[in-house]
């Protein structure tokens, strides 16, 4: 079977997911590298070919194409469709990240072929690809299985823990010219406005502390971004504290905002509603914070702390301070 794996870079910075993504490629093909290839686009992307390679990537294709540099779904689609014709690919998959799950879609939509999403795990069976996926807000696992000689794939991001192969590998870097028609393009960037943080994506993040409604108002967020730098953390938010004001989208985390698979989710003042928990249960370790002791969030959290957040923050950050110290 040979697999491509879009290897995603964002302002030059390669994602986490492209490692994950290797790793799991490599254990569906029972350890062997020979026909994984990965795809890198974007400005200055070359720099990550060794990278991938310690991952298990015997060949990197390298698009270093202006029409690349700025995600758009078009010429990523041409790029990896001309990257299939040139090599036969049966499987090809990217994260299940905003930029993944815009383009694959439609990428197997044009070569009609079967799109597994968000899948947790992949499996062979004889030349068939079969996939694990969360359901109805993570209530339950479906299986789903691929009816088509090529089959494209986003994995959820944070699920798959990476595995280096070998840190002396080398992969094969080609230079793919591709041929990106722009008279297809139906869309232009106009203006790209960064995120102020320059944290971790909370989709990436391996920390994250989230606040609620019970945080009142904006300025009490504060306390909870000082919390986040002893650690490293990412901030995140319930809807509740979004649609208050309090909290930009971008931080929402749950059903209409991000799923996240952090190692440590704390969260202080949330109520644990169906929606929020689609976005967070899949966490490692649950930590809720909460002045109520039969909110919901505590059937759901490995260690439950009933108190007022604004006595409790000051208290985490002294702690967590002092493991930082000594770490
Ligand atoms: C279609 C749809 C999609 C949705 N999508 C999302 C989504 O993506 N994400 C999301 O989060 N929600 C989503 N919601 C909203 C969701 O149903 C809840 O309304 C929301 O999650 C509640 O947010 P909350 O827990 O912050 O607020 P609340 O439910 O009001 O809970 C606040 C909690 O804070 C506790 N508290 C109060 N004061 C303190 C204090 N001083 N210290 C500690 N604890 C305190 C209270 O006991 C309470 O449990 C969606 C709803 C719908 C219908």
């Amino acid at each position: 079977m040979n697999v491509l794996v879009y290897a995603e870079v964002r302002n030059g910075k390669l994602k986490s997911t492209a490692a994950e993504l290797l790793t799991e490629a490599r254990r569906l093909l029972g350890g062997k590298t020979e026909n994984i290839h990965a795809v890198l686009m974007g400005d200055g992307c070359a720099a990550h070919a060794k990278t991938l390679a310690t991952f298990g990537a015997s060949k990197v294709f390298v698009v270093e194409n202006s029409a690349t540099d700025t995600y758009q779904c078009e010429p990523h689609i041409q790029v990896i469709s001309q990257l299939i014709q040139k090599n036969a690919y049966q499987l090809v998959i990217g994260p299940a990240s905003p930029t993944g799950r815009d383009f694959f879609p439609r990428l197997a939509a044009r070569h009609k072929s079967a799109m597994l999403t968000d899948v947790i795990s992949l499996a062979v069976d004889g030349d068939k690809i079969t996939a694990r996926r969360p359901m109805y807000a993570g209530k339950c696992i479906a299986e789903v299985g691929s009816q088509t000689a090529l089959t494209f794939v986003t994995v959820r991001p944070n699920v798959i823990p990476s595995e280096i192969f070998n840190a002396a590998a080398e992969a094969s870097v080609e230079k793919f010219a591709a041929n990106i028609d722009a008279a297809a393009m139906k869309s232009k960037i106009v203006e790209v406005r960064k995120g102020k943080s320059e944290k971790p994506d909370l989709t990436e993040a391996s920390l994250i502390i989230s606040g609620g409604r019970a945080m009142a108002n904006a300025d009490n967020f504060k306390i909870l971004h000082d919390l986040a730098d002893v650690v490293g953390a990412t901030v995140g938010a319930s809807r509740a504290a979004v649609d208050s004001g309090y909290a930009p989208h971008e931080m929402q985390v749950g059903q209409t905002g991000k799923t996240v698979n952090p190692n440590l989710y704390i969260a202080f003042g949330i109520s644990g509603s169906i929606q929020h928990l689609a976005g967070m249960r899949t966490s490692k370790v649950i930590v809720a914070i909460n002045t109520d002791p039969d909110a919901p969030i505590f059937q759901k959290a490995d260690y439950g702390i009933v108190a007022d957040l604004f006595q409790a923050v000051p208290l985490f950050k002294d702690e967590l301070k002092k493991i930082v110290e000594h770490s």
